[in-house]
């Protein structure tokens, strides 16, 4: 068994589940949080929560495969209302050019060998009643799901507590070193290995992150209805969602809504590169009008929260997970734009790989800190 000593920055959904994987290999585990909990800062408590397999481009269809692969099969005990539900996803079409991009997107995913069902016509509103009439068709990836990210995070921290990690909760990282993290109050602590999970500002505490692929904040806005109001059973998106999701446009909304097992709708979305600030009432005006367009009915339904949260998009659209360049000790997990919560279990299996020089389950090159 290992007594590698493994600090992990970070007790979001990525951190959270690096930590579940270091400690299961037999890492001594302790995850540092500024906040007071896990789950309760930063993309993690502002997330929708969708596990999607997005195929926007190949190694990240790999990483969203081995995501919800292992959100279906290893998710830690939580409760039903939290958890991992298969609800599926459904890209709609507004006309044939949009039928025609799922439709290469099906071929694609069938490349990959993920079940996706390409619904033309009635069989669109056999699948989802609710959806606007004018619509031509969607595609259906029947084994995506949804799940509450903030409980998740805490939920893996309990199950690595249980193993034996620890957690120190209000507690500022200020700086990492070689084999070292510094605390706001001056103290600091030494370790065989470092993950930094923090976020969207996890560069900052990266030396030499001058050599890594840059991370900048992508702002969204949600809006969540009161419970007796869940009038759709997929996670349904538009077609020219993941444009949005990948572009540097000034502003994008689409139409994402999300189903939650607590009898509620998660709408949105927006994007925008910047900070999350206050609410922009005609922003969430906008998203609303937006669902309205495919789901008849929903701008009716009562809100009782809109809110806004900031995505870490790194300037390439990948992730970075691994050894920082020039490191032997340092390792990061940041910059998961709008699939982190997806992602999370993936990128902490390829961590723990790379710290215990193990074999990685899929190629880590493509999310190299280091990568030009
Ligand atoms: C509006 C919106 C919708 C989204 N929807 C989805 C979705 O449907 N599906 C999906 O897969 N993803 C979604 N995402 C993305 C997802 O939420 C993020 O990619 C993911 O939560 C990132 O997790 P993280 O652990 O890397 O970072 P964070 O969740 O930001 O966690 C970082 C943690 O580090 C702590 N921290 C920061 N600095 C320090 C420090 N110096 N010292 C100690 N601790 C520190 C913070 O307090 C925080 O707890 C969405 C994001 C947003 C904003």
């Amino acid at each position: 068994m290992s007594t590698l000593r493994i600090i992990v920055v970070g007790g979001g959904i990525v951190g959270a589940a690096c930590a579940r994987s270091l400690v299961r290999r037999g890492g001594q585990v302790e995850i540092i949080e500024a906040g007071d909990g896990p789950g309760l800062h930063g993309a993690t408590a502002a997330g929708m929560g969708h596990i999607v397999v997005n195929d926007a481009e190949p190694a990240g269809l790999q990483l969203c495969l081995l995501g919800r692969k292992l959100w279906r099969e290893d998710a830690p005990p939580m409760n039903p209302d939290d958890g991992f539900i298969e609800s599926g996803t459904l890209w709609m079409a507004e006309d044939q050019h949009g039928l025609d991009n799922l439709s290469r997107a099906a071929d694609r995913l069938a490349t990959a060998g993920v079940t996706a069902h390409l619904l033309e016509g009635a069989a669109l509103f056999d699948a989802e009643p609710a959806l606007s009439r004018d619509l031509i068709g969607g595609l259906q990836l029947p084994q995506d799901g949804v799940l509450y990210a903030p409980a998740a995070a805490a939920a893996l921290v309990a199950e690595s507590r249980r193993l034996g990690a620890t957690i120190r909760c209000r507690t500022r990282v200020t700086s990492v070193e070689e084999n070292r993290v510094v605390f706001a109050h001056g103290e600091s602590m030494v370790a065989d290995a470092i993950v930094i999970a923090s976020g969207l500002d996890a560069l900052e505490l990266c030396p030499g992150s001058e050599n890594c692929i840059p991370i900048h904040p992508r702002e969204g806005h949600l809006a969540i209805t009161t419970r007796g109001t869940c009038i759709i059973s997929h996670h349904v998106v538009e077609a020219g969602y993941q444009k949005g999701a990948q572009g540097e446009e000034d502003e994008a909304v689409a139409c994402a809504v999300l189903p939650r097992s607590t009898d509620q709708l998660c709408i949105g979305s927006s994007r925008r590169p910047r900070r999350a600030g206050g609410l922009d009432s005609d922003l969430m005006e906008r998203i609303i009008h937006r669902a309205e367009r495919f789901i008849p009915g929903i701008a009716g339904l009562p809100i009782i929260r809109k809110w806004t949260g900031t995505r870490a998009a790194s300037a390439d659209g990948r992730p970075l997970i691994g050894l920082l360049p020039g490191s032997s000790s340092l390792w990061v997990a940041a910059g998961f734009e709008g699939l982190g919560i997806t992602q999370a279990p993936a990128a902490a299996e390829l961590i723990a790989a790379s710290i215990f020089d193990e074999e990685p389950v899929i190629d880590p090159t493509p999310w190299d800190p280091g990568r030009n």
